[in-house]
This record gives structure tokens, sequence and C-alpha cells, in this order.
């Protein structure tokens, strides 16, 4: 009863915090209450779907879609990458939403992608959409900051750890199962991570208690970038509740690119 009773306690001094906006004390130190995320009001949205069918883009449009616009988007959709290379029409873009598995980019197409999110264009994704998308390009890896190399076993059962609950985008949600793929990553030390999950030997048994990125957020220039690795199949993030709670705050979250305050997180993870 006594950690119960704690744990109440400081969730009533959390929301009193974020009320007044002010920065508080946690077990005696000094914590900083989530950043309230933005609603999607006014924002001008851009969403690309392709690439591989498996990860089924034309469903996941018909779904986010209509929840962007619910939330008072302008959203534009686009069945290819062509829009990349409009200067005027990605200057003017807040967020950009892409599943585009594999795929090839044109050069002059991710030189317009990298450009706008430099100066501040937010790009939110999930999944092999943003993560395995366009193999042979590195400079957009340098962007999503990271790469998809492995799912061992395939879709299988495994848990997520929501490993940070000052921030906007996980706080409040707790630890859940699910049934997907569990991705392998090649992962940026320069982002910070929000949910992670452990990998069994099971079926590679040389990775067995790797501690593995789930969901991360990131700066590229000005941009944001939010990506999760869940969502191989949308059924998969609707059975697992918390996984599209994360989804959708982090498109909230990057579509506040131009407008919110610059959030100055980066935490090196490897000793200088
Ligand atoms: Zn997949």
């Amino acid at each position: 009863m006594k950690s119960r009773r704690s744990f109440i306690g400081k969730s009533a001094l959390l929301a009193g915090a974020a009320l007044l906006g002010k920065s508080f004390q946690v077990n005696g130190q000094p914590a900083e209450a989530p950043v309230p995320l933005p609603s999607l009001k006014g924002r001008k949205v851009m969403f690309l779907f392709g690439g591989w069918d498996g990860h089924e883009p034309t469903k996941f449009r018909d779904y986010m879609v209509p929840w962007m616009e619910n939330e008072g988007a302008t959203v534009s959709v686009y069945d290819n990458l062509d829009p990349y290379t409009d200067k005027q029409l990605m200057a003017n873009t807040d967020l950009i939403v892409q599943i585009f598995t594999m795929s090839q980019i044109t050069q002059e197409q991710e030189k317009g992608l990298l450009e706008a999110v430099k100066n501040g264009t937010g790009m939110a994704g999930w999944h092999g959409g943003m993560c395995d998308a366009f193999r042979n390009n590195t400079e957009y890896q340098f962007m999503t900051g990271g790469q998809w190399v492995a799912h061992p076993g395939g879709v299988i059962d495994y848990s997520v750890q929501v490993t940070d609950q000052m921030d906007a985008i996980t706080s409040g949600l707790s630890d859940f199962n699910i049934s997907s793929e569990q991705y392998y990553m090649h992962v940026d030390p320069n982002v910070k991570v929000l949910a992670t999950t452990t990998f069994s030997g099971e079926h590679s048994p040389w990775i067995d208690g790797c501690v593995m990125p789930v969901t991360w957020k990131k700066m590229y220039g000005k941009g944001r970038i939010f990506y999760t690795s869940l969502g191989h199949n949308l059924s998969h993030v609707l059975m697992s509740p918390n996984g599209m709670t994360m989804i959708k705050r982090g498109i909230q979250w990057a579509s506040d690119s131009k407008y919110g305050p610059a959030e100055n997180w980066v935490r090196p993870i490897y000793k200088g």
C-alpha cells in the first residue's frame, strides 16, 4: 500500500506541475513535467504511402488520415514520392508521415525531403515504412536514426517496456505485450529512447538479453523526428492500444517542429 500511495502522490504532483508549467522535485531530485502535446489543429500534413504491400500502406492510410483530419489537420495524400521535389510545397508542410517500405528514392526526392526536415518540417513514421525504406540512402538513415536489419522468428509474442514516463509521448503508458515482428535495428546513439524491448535467444541465441530501442525521438536540423518499430500490420497495433497511442502522440509531437519549444535532450550513451 505504501508504494501505491507514493505513486498516487507522485502522479498528483506531476499533474499539478503540468498545470503550473514549472519544474518540481521527484524523490528530492529536480524533474520536469512532460511538455504538453499540441493538437493537430491547422497543421499541414503530407501522408505518403506505397512500397512493400505486406506493411499495409493502404490500410494505414485509411486509418491514420481520417484520424489526423478529425484532429484538425489538413492532410494531402500521395501514392508516390514526387512531392518531395516541390520546394514550396515542402516548405509549407508541418509534418510528413511516410509509409514506404524498401522502394527507391531518387537523389532529387531525397534532397528535397532532407532539406525540408533540416529547415523544420517534422517527420513521423513506424516500422519498415520509415526505417526500412530506401536501403541505399545513408543520409536518409542519418535523419531517421535507425535501420531495420532483422526480425528473428517473424511474428512472435514479445513485450515492450515504456522506459520514459517524463516524456509526453509515453507519459502514463504502461508496459505491454504485442504479437508482431520484434525489430532488431541498427540505432543512432544520438536519439532519445522512449520504449525498449528485450530479445530472448530463442531464434538467434547470440542476442539473448539484448535490449533494443522500440520508440524514439530525435532532431535532424530543426526538424523533429518520431519513430516506433511497432506496426507490421495495422491490427497488431490496434490490438495493443498503447502502441497506437504512441504513434498518435508521436505524430502530434513531430507536427510541432516549427512552433514548439526546442527540446534539449541529447544524452550520450557511451562514455567519451
Ligand atoms: Zn514488417
